[in-house]
């Protein structure tokens, strides 16, 4: 496929525009042969790459929408006017955030509701080790600001923890005939499952193209779609926790699959010589420390993928292969020394990295 898209670019710079219509049609519509077309940019505070055959149109800036779209209007916690930011019942004052914590009662979009219906189940069967209601929590830890550089770094102390840690919790939360109840105080944050609710929109988008292939990773979660021209599945990289950059190895996947990893290595900060990242455990309200480093999950839903990646970032390994199978999906665990364990149905679809 490299070879057609080279040829593709060629031909833009020799003929100019005409040139651009008289191939698309020879590389697209009339020879049934699909372009490619990738893209990188930046959405839900994240990179999205994209690439994506098809005969029909280009339809990254489409998929690129979408993903901005969901963010605004349903996900983000910094919109006041998203879903998750009325919810919360954010107010914008000059000096930051404030939200205003009351008990609520709110109706919700069928989307979300099914969502949450779906998170709400993860959060009970990985005993709250995934709790979509931390926005206390989270708030208080900042990590993502902290990493960026947009906060100095400051780790709140016991108090301030437990604090936040009582307006915090699934069971506080429940789901009643199209509304969203919330005892006082309780913020959600859905940063742990928004990117993989992402990959799933895209999937059902593309359901609906010419596209016959695609791999779009949204951060930390990927979607897999179809299947390349000359029909070689997808390679999907595991990173080296140690590095964050060099991989550990690839799976090869052909068809839909949806992908996340949680790792300790994404977002960090360090003070006096400790590191700090931004998976937490709800038991005690400090960074996770469960023995690993990464924790990969395949299966055929994004949501489920990215909050079980965090959930069993959060459990270990033993408990979080079982949780994972009562999901039927997949996982790549990788400990603190290293050593990576693959799940019965990837040892056969897992490449090693030359070293
Ligand atoms: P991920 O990278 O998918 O593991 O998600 C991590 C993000 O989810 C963090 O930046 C927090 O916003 C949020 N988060 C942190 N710990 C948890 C947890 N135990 N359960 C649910 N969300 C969490
Ligand atoms: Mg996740």
């Amino acid at each position: 496929m490299k070879s057609v898209s080279g040829i593709f670019y060629k031909r833009i710079l020799g003929l100019g525009g005409i040139g651009f219509l008289m191939f698309s049609c020879l590389a697209a519509g009339c020879g049934g042969q699909a372009s490619v077309y990738r893209s990188a940019d930046i959405a839900m505070g994240t990179v999205v790459n994209q690439t994506v055959y098809t005969t029909g149109e280009d339809e990254t800036g489409h998929i690129l929408t979408l993903i901005k779209d969901l963010e605004k209007e349903e996900l983000s916690w910094r919109e006041a006017d998203s879903e998750v930011g009325m919810i919360n019942g954010i107010q914008w004052e000059d000096d930051g955030v404030l939200e205003s914590g009351a008990p609520r009662s709110v109706e919700i979009s069928r989307e979300l509701y099914e969502e949450l219906e779906r998170l709400w189940r993860i959060s009970e069967d990985s005993g709250g080790a995934f709790d979509f209601t931390l926005g206390r929590l989270t708030r208080l830890w900042n990590i993502d600001a902290q990493a960026s550089g947009e906060a100095p770094v400051r780790i709140p102390d016991e108090e301030e923890i437990a604090e936040a840690l009582e307006k915090c919790g699934f069971e506080k939360v429940s789901l009643e005939e199209g509304r969203l109840v919330l005892e006082e105080e309780v913020l959600l944050d859905l940063g742990a499952a928004g990117k993989g609710i992402a990959c799933d929109r895209i999937g059902a988008y593309l359901r609906g193209t010419e596209v016959s292939g695609a791999v779009v990773s949204v951060g930390g979660s990927v979607v897999t779609y179809g299947k390349k021209p000359d029909g070689s599945p997808w390679q999907i990289g595991i990173t080296d926790p140690r590095t964050g950059e060099d991989l550990l190895g690839t799976l090869s996947l052909t068809g839909e699959w949806y992908i996340s990893t949680s790792g300790g290595y994404e977002r960090c900060v360090e003070s006096e010589g400790i590191w700090y990242h931004h998976i937490l455990d709800p038991e005690n309200g400090y960074p996770a420390r469960s023995g690993l480093t990464s924790v990969t999950v395949v299966c055929g839903s994004g949501l489920v993928s990215d909050a079980l990646s965090t959930a069993c970032f959060v459990l270990g390994r033993e408990e979080g292969e079982k949780l994972a199978a009562r999901y039927g999906a997949e996982t790549v665990f990788v400990d603190d020394e290293g050593n990576l364990y693959l799940s019965h149905g990837l040892k056969d679809i897992f490449t090693p990295a030359a070293k």
